[in-house]
C-alpha cells in the first residue's frame, strides 16, 4: 500500500501496530512514537479537517482518529493506569486487600456530607462531633484534620464512623476525578423549609456516579414551615424513596442547630452500611489510603491528613502519598493526640513527609526508604512532563514576533506555590478574576502546596512563567537557578498585595513604561558648514558618551530648544565611529536639523523599558 504523503513528504503508515500514549498526549507525542515529523502530522489531520497544532494536547477522540489514518493501533493509557503500572514496577499492588477472608474485619464506615448551600452541612458537621467529646478527656482539644471518626450505639454494639469534614461534594468530586474513592456513604442535607435545590441534586447525582449509597439528613425541623413530607415527595423524583414509602433510603428529620436526632442519623449510615456494602478490610497488612487535606506548617513542615483503607500505618513506617514520601515521625488523632498506630478507616496527621501531597493523592507503605524515593521521583517527573505538555502554544521568538505584530492576545504565564490549597486556590481565583482588558490572558500552569521547588523553575523557564510564592519560599537550589535562568520568582503573604502586583504587571505589559537614562552630553565648539550634510557641530564630550542613533535634545543657556532630534552622523577626525568618550572631540550630525549654535550643548539620552519592582 501506498504511504500517505503531505507536501511531498512520506508518513511511516504503520502495519496496525499498537502504540501508547498518555491522556492528552499531542501530536507531538503520537510522531515521537512513530518516528514521523510533528508538521506532517499536523497536515494529516487538516487534511481529515481538524485544526491542532503540533504540541497542543488533544482528545482521545483525535488520537484515535489519527492512529486510523496511519495505520495503528492507539492505546490511550490514563493517568490512573501509569501509575498502577509504576506500582506494579515494584511489585505493589494498590487498592486491593491482601491475605484470605479470614485476615478481613469490619471497618467503619467513611462519610462525606453533602448538600445545597445553607442547608446546614457545617452546622451537621459540628453537631455531630459535639455529641461525641469525652468530657473531661485530658488533651481533648479538637483539632480540624479534615477528617474525624465519631462512635455510635447501635444495637447494643459501639460502631465508629469516619465524617470528611469538608462539607461538600467539590472535594468529593476532585478526589473521584483522581481515581480515589474516599467515602462510602453520602448524608445529603436537604433544609426542610427550603426543600430540594440545584446543588441537591447535583450532590445526588455525584453520589449517585460513584455508586454511593445516600442517608438523608432532612434538616432544619425547627424552623417555622419546614415541611418534612415535602421534602421526601420531592427525592423521589430522583429515585431517592423513603423506607417508609417503600423505597430503601433512609430519611432522618434533624436540627443541626438543636442537636435533634444526630443519634438516628449515626444509626441510619450504620445500618445502611450494613445492609448495602461489606465493609471490610485486612488490618494486617502494610498501610495503604489515600491524602485528605495537606499543608506546609512553619514549624513541622509537611502536614498531612490520610485516610487508611487497609492495614496499619505506624510511626516509623515508611510510606510515599502521591509525589511526597518520607518515614513517618509523629501521628496525630482528630483530637490532636499523638497515636502510634492507625488501622482501617481512621485518619490520621501525618509528619515527617517530604513534600506537600495532594488531596486524593494515594498513600502506601513500603520496606524501603529507596522504593519510595523512587516512587515520588517518578510521579514528580510525570506530573512535570504532563504539566509541560498542558502548556499552551508554545511561542517561539519568531512567533512571538509575529503574534505581537498581529496585536493578537498576550498570555500571563503563573506558577502558584503556597502554604495551604486553600490560600493557593483564594489566590488563583482571584486572579482569574483580574480584569485587563482583551489583549491580556492569564494562565495558571500550575499550582500546588509546598516551597518553590526546580522543578516550578523547570517549567517556569520553558514556559515563560512568573513564579508566585504565597507564604512559600524557595528551597533548595530553586532561588539560584532562578536567578541564573531570569525566572522571575515573587513571594507574598498577602493575597490583595499580590493581586495588585500582578495585576500591575499586566497594565505594564499592556504599554510597556520607559524611562530616559542620559547618556552623555556634547558642547559645541566650532560649527562646519557641508553642502551634503548641512550644519556639522565640533564637539567635546562633556560626560558620558555620545552613541550614533541616539536620541538628542539641544540645550543654549539651560532651556531645551529642540528635542526629538537623533545623532545621524558621529565622526572622529575622517572615520565614522559609533561612540565617543568623555574627554575626546568629534564632529556631529543632526540629519535634517540645523538651528546650532556655538556653546549649545547636545544632550543624549535613550528610552529604556522601566523595569517593573
Ligand atoms: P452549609 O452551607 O450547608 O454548610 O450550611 P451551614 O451549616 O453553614 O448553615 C447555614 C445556616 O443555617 C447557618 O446560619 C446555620 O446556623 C443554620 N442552620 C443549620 N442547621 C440548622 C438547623 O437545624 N436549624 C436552624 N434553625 N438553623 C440551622
Amino acid at each position: 500500500m501506498q504511504a500517505p504523503s503531505v507536501g511531498g513528504v512520506m508518513l511511516p503508515r504503520g502495519n496496525g501496530e499498537t502504540i501508547r500514549l498518555s491522556r492528552g498526549a499531542s501530536l507531538t507525542d503520537f510522531a515521537e512514537k512513530i518516528n514521523a515529523n510533528p508538521a506532517s502530522l499536523v497536515a494529516v489531520m487538516m487534511n481529515l479537517g481538524e485544526m491542532v497544532t503540533a504540541t497542543q494536547s488533544v482528545s482521545d477522540e483525535t488520537l484515535q482518529l489519527l492512529a486510523e489514518e496511519m495505520n495503528y493501533n492507539v492505546q490511550i493509557v490514563s493517568p490512573e493506569e501509569e501509575d498502577r503500572e509504576l506500582l506494579e514496577s515494584f511489585d505493589i499492588e494498590f487498592g486491593e486487600d491482601q491475605g484470605s477472608e479470614e485476615d478481613l474485619v469490619v471497618r467503619p464506615p467513611v462519610v462525606t456530607v453533602m448538600g445545597h448551600v445553607d442547608h446546614g452541612k457545617t452546622r451537621l458537621l459540628d453537631a455531630i462531633r459535639k455529641t461525641n467529646v469525652v468530657a473531661g478527656e485530658a488533651g481533648g482539644i479538637t483539632q480540624h484534620i479534615g477528617a474525624y471518626q465519631v462512635t455510635t450505639e447501635v444495637n447494643g454494639e459501639e460502631r465508629a464512623i469516619t465524617f470528611i469534614d469538608t462539607p461538600g461534594h467539590e472535594a468529593f468530586t476532585a478526589m473521584r476525578a483522581r481515581g480515589a474513592k474516599s467515602t462510602d456513604i453520602a448524608i445529603l442535607v436537604v433544609a426542610a423549609n427550603d426543600g430540594v435545590m440545584p446543588q441537591t441534586v447535583e450532590a445526588l447525582n455525584h453520589a449517585k456516579a460513584a455508586d454511593v449509597p445516600i442517608v438523608v439528613a432532612v434538616n432544619k425541623i425547627d424552623v417555622e414551615g419546614a415541611d418534612p413530607t415535602k421534602v421526601r415527595g420531592q427525592l423521589t423524583e430522583y429515585g431517592l424513596v423513603a423506607e417508609e414509602y417503600g423505597g430503601d433510603t433512609m430519611f432522618v428529620d434533624i436540627s443541626a442547630k438543636q442537636g435533634l436526632n444526630i443519634d438516628s442519623l449515626l444509626e441510619a449510615v450504620i445500618l445502611t452500611a450494613d445492609a448495602t456494602l461489606d465493609l471490610r478490610a485486612n488490618p494486617k497488612q502494610a498501610a495503604q489510603g489515600i491524602a485528605i487535606e495537606s499543608r506546609l506548617d512553619r514549624g513541622r513542615g509537611a502536614v498531612a491528613t490520610v485516610l487508611v483503607q487497609r492495614g496499619t500505618l505506624r510511626v516509623g513506617d515508611t510510606m510515599v502519598v502521591g509525589d511526597a514520601y518520607g518515614r513517618v515521625r509523629a501521628m496525630l488523632d482528630d483530637s490532636g493526640k499523638n497515636v502510634t498506630e492507625a488501622g482501617p478507616s481512621m485518619p490520621v496527621q501525618v509528619l515527617g513527609l517530604t513534600n506537600v501531597p495532594g488531596a486524593g493523592d494515594n498513600f502506601i507503605v513500603v520496606d524501603e526508604d529507596r522504593t519510595a524515593r523512587q516512587i515520588a521521583e517518578k510521579r514528580a517527573a510525570r506530573e512535570r512532563n504532563a504539566a509541560f505538555a498542558k502548556r499552551a502554544r508554545r511561542v517561539s521568538l519568531e512567533d512571538l514576533d509575529k503574534v505581537l505584530k498581529a496585536g493578537e492576545v498576550q498570555q500571563l504565564n503563573l506558577i502558584i506555590k503556597g502554604d495551604a490549597s486553600g490560600s493557593v486556590e483564594a489566590l488563583e481565583s482571584s486572579l482569574l478574576q483580574l480584569d485587563v482588558g482583551e489583549e491580556v490572558d492569564i494562565r495558571v500552569l500550575h499550582r500546588g502546596v509546598g516551597a518553590v521547588t526546580e522543578s516550578d523553575i523547570d517549567l517556569a523557564m520553558g514556559s515563560d512563567a512568573i513564579v508566585i510564592g504565597f507564604n512559600v519560599r524557595a528551597a533548595g537550589r530553586a532561588q539560584q537557578m532562578a536567578e541564573r535562568e531570569g525566572v522571575d520568582v515573587r513571594y507574598y503573604s498577602v493575597i490583595y498585595q499580590a493581586i495588585e502586583e500582578i495585576e500591575a504587571a499586566l497594565k505594564g505589559m499592556l504599554k510597556p513604561e520607559y524611562e530616559e537614562v542620559e547618556l552623555g552630553t556634547a558642547e559645541i565648539r566650532e560649527i562646519f558648514k557641508s553642502s551634503k550634510l548641512g550644519n556639522i557641530a565640533g564637539v567635546v564630550i562633556r560626560s558620558g558618551e555620545v552613541r550614533r542613533n541616539a536620541k538628542a535634545r539641544l540645550i543654549r543657556d539651560g532651556k531645551v530648544v529642540a528635542e526629538n532630534l537623533t545623532i545621524d552622523g558621529l565622526r572622529r577626525f575622517k572615520d565614522d565611529v559609533t561612540e565617543i568618550r568623555e574627554g575626546f572631540e568629534g564632529g556631529i550630525n543632526l540629519g535634517n536639523f540645523n538651528d546650532i549654535k556655538v556653546g549649545d550643548i547636545i544632550a543624549t539620552y535613550e528610552l529604556r523599558e522601566k523595569p517593573r519592582v
